[in-house]
């Protein structure tokens, strides 16, 4: 098992990247033996090892970059509860039992992350005024309509937008309706990385910045953690990298399709724009194939991301597709300045669940997040660091299920791509 991938190269994302984040690193000590060695400093990785320490076990997070630097600090900043099922898609496909803990697990996540910003004062932006599905299709209006049902009927605070409500809240104008789940919220999710790495270090994790895991070797029950600069032993290893895995796991980036999400951030809005859209703070999603999400940040600038090229950008007009969406969403603002173009990688899973391995006894991995691991990353952190001590699986909401590598993965790129160009097509004709 060894990774020896070269640190991928992005650009400029909005959220600015704090200061004193270097102080949290600590070199890895000769002999160093912890009882969790944890790969990866973004949500997973700082929430499982500050949740780890505070339960008493010493821990060790190495990452290959530096905190929040994967897709936890690029993300959009749209907290959102759930998964891409509905509860009664749960129950059916994994039973009562099971589908009843996985529906209460995803109703949980977004408190998880806005519970650790509000109980520790933590210092990141926040606004908890819920985010809006919208639906630009009769079709799309029914599912709103069935998600709305099934999630009221366990009394989650949402509700169902019409045509009016939703211009209102948005400002923009085509959406037939749609669903809003007032649970949810937005953050810097930069900001939101560096505190959990300094609660984690509060907490007595120490944290390996520019420490690229490069191998991974077990012996006599003992984890050898390779790194270009010490080997770290552990007593269990949890693997964090999700969308950045390479190499280190045989199989894992085989069993993810990483997509690469992108992003704009236009010059601030007017003050007269500012009052026009999104005025009391939701995030959106819109219910397009290829779809666009997009939210105000407090320095009000409006920022929408969505699926980009499968090759690294390299050029402004890589983005050129979401300024479209942009100027069809808000006419009005068809002549803003662009002043942010970045991306990164989300990580895909074929059943549209993120997936729990245990490939040998003692690694731990999570991978597979499709675009929503703000809070379902938080929280799963805390049920990795329960499971760290316990041993107990059923603590885990997902089932532990073999890495499966996905036919043919070499060529899902030109199949991806492929994809995308056929949804695109489908979603302008619905327009
Ligand atoms: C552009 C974009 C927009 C998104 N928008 C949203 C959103 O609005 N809401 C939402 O909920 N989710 C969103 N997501 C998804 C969300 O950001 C991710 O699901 C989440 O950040 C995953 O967290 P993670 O800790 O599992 O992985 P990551 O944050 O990607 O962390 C993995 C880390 O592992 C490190 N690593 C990799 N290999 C090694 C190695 N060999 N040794 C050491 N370290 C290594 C990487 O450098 C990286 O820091 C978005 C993602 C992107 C890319």
């Amino acid at each position: 098992m060894r990774d020896d991938a070269p640190p991928l190269s992005y650009s400029d994302p909005v959220w600015k990247r704090p200061g004193r984040e270097r102080v949290l690193s600590s070199d890895i000590e000769a002999g160093e033996t912890v009882d969790v060695a944890v790969v990866g400093a973004g949500f997973q990785g700082l929430s499982t090892a500050l949740h780890a320490a505070r339960r008493g076990m010493s821990v060790r997070v190495l990452e290959a970059l530096t905190v929040g630097e994967g897709a936890s600090g690029l993300n959009g900043g749209q907290v959102i509860p759930g998964f891409k099922y509905d509860p009664e898609w749960l129950y059916s496909h994994f039973g009562e039992a099971r589908g009843e803990a996985l529906a209460s697990f995803g109703a949980s996540t977004a408190d998880v992350v806005f519970d650790l910003i509000e109980t520790h004062a933590l210092d990141v932006e926040y606004r908890r005024a819920g985010w809006i599905q919208a639906a630009h299709t009769e079709a799309a209006m029914d599912s709103a309509a069935e998600r709305n049902r099934q999630w009221q009927a366990r009394g989650a605070d949402v509700a169902l937008l019409n045509a009016a409500e939703i211009a209102l809240l948005t400002g923009a104008a085509g959406y037939l309706g749609g669903w809003l789940d007032r649970r949810a919220g937005v953050i810097n999710p930069l900001a939101f990385a560096a505190e959990l790495a300094r609660l984690a270090v509060e907490a007595g994790a120490r944290i390996a910045e520019e420490h690229r895991v490069t191998s991974l070797k077990r012996a006599d029950d003992i984890w050898y953690v390779g790194t270009a600069s010490g080997v770290v032993r552990a007593r269990q290893v949890v693997i964090a990298t999700n969308a950045y895995s390479h190499g280190l796991v045989t199989g894992l980036e085989q069993s993810l399709v990483a997509l690469h999400s992108f992003q704009i951030a236009t010059a601030p809005l007017s003050a007269a724009e500012t009052a026009a859209i999104l005025e009391h703070g939701q995030a959106v999603s819109d219910s397009r194939r290829i779809l666009v999400y997009y939210r105000k940040t407090p320095d009000g600038r409006l920022i929408l991301g969505g699926r980009g090229r499968m090759t690294v950008p390299d050029d402004p007009r890589d983005w050129k597709h979401l300024e479209y969406a942009l100027k069809r969403i808000y006419p009005a603002l068809s002549g803003i300045a662009i002043e942010r173009r970045w991306f990164g990688r989300v990580a895909m899973t074929p059943d549209h669940l993120p997936h729990i391995h245990m490939p040998e006894k003692g690694l731990l991995i999570a991978a597979g997040c499709q675009g929503r691991g703000i809070g379902l990353m938080t929280a799963l952190g805390q049920r990795f660091a329960e499971y760290l001590q316990s041993g107990d699986t059923a603590v885990l909401p997902f089932p532990v299920s073999p890495i499966l590598p996905i036919p043919l993965h070499r060529f899902r790129r030109f199949g991806v791509a492929g994809l995308i160009a056929w949804y695109r097509m489908l979603d302008g004709m619905e327009r």
